[in-house]
């Protein structure tokens, strides 16, 4: 057994519970992923026997490995930039993917979901500081692609995500973290079609998961935190 995995995760369920009483939330609205990229299967499989259900992925080839050989109720989580021509591929493992970074992307997505029958829950990635290095929409991008892409029957738009600065304190981050939150506030009353209700708010990471829950996170994503350095 991997003690460290173990006493990890609860280190990092203590913290957001910490983060949920400071804020005044109910833990029961975060749903932690543990974030496996790189990591071989055992520690994907201790993780699982300590509750954990979630799992976050970046690459669709790991996935595609993976998922066949973990318990049939694990959830797959596709939180890296994703190829239009990978869509196919990775759509049969998956119950989200939180880095819809275009209309297009989008579309390519409803189209896949059409052929196998089924929905997609998706989240649009927000580059909220506008670096340059990231992928996602602008802020004043959202509303535009989300009237287009709520017009996708196979695909449900649940929310936003963002990936935050490399910072060192994660106070610095708080404010993207704010501008999201209010984002996603702002969107929610346009209830642009019943299908698609925004209740996931994806942010925070090792770094900065803390000040994410306490700035409104539903979903953070940590790696490092509980599986040790990549
Ligand atoms: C790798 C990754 C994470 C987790 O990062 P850690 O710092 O290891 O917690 C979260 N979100 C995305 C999109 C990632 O690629």
């Amino acid at each position: 057994m991997n003690i460290t995995i173990t006493e990890n995760l609860t280190q990092v369920q203590k913290n957001i519970a910490a983060a949920c009483v400071r804020s005044s939330r109910n833990p029961r609205e975060v749903t932690l992923i543990a974030v496996s990229k790189t990591k071989p299967l055992e520690a994907m499989q201790e993780a699982y026997r300590c509750g954990v259900r979630d799992f976050g992925e970046n690459k669709v080839q790991e996935i595609i490995k993976k998922a066949p050989e973990m318990p049939p109720d694990t959830r797959f989580h596709m939180i890296g930039h994703l190829q239009r021509n990978k869509v196919r591929q990775v759509l049969p493992h998956v119950v989200m993917i939180h880095s819809v970074d275009s209309v297009r992307l989008a579309q390519e997505i409803e189209l896949a979901a059409e052929k196998e029958n089924r929905m997609i829950d998706i989240l649009l990635e927000v580059n909220v500081a506008g670096e340059e290095s990231k992928f996602g929409f602008s802020p004043d991008e959202i509303s535009e692609a989300m009237e287009q892409i709520c017009s996708f029957p196979h695909v449900h738009v649940r929310g936003l995500m963002t990936i935050a600065p490399f910072v060192e304190n994660s106070e610095e981050n708080r404010p993207i973290f704010k501008k999201l939150f209010q984002l996603y506030v702002d969107m929610k009353p346009k209830n642009y079609d019943n299908s698609n209700i925004m209740t996931v708010l994806s942010m925070g990471m090792t770094g900065d998961y803390e000040v994410a829950v306490e700035e409104g996170a539903t979903m953070v994503r940590v790696g490092t935190g509980i599986f040790g350095a990549r």
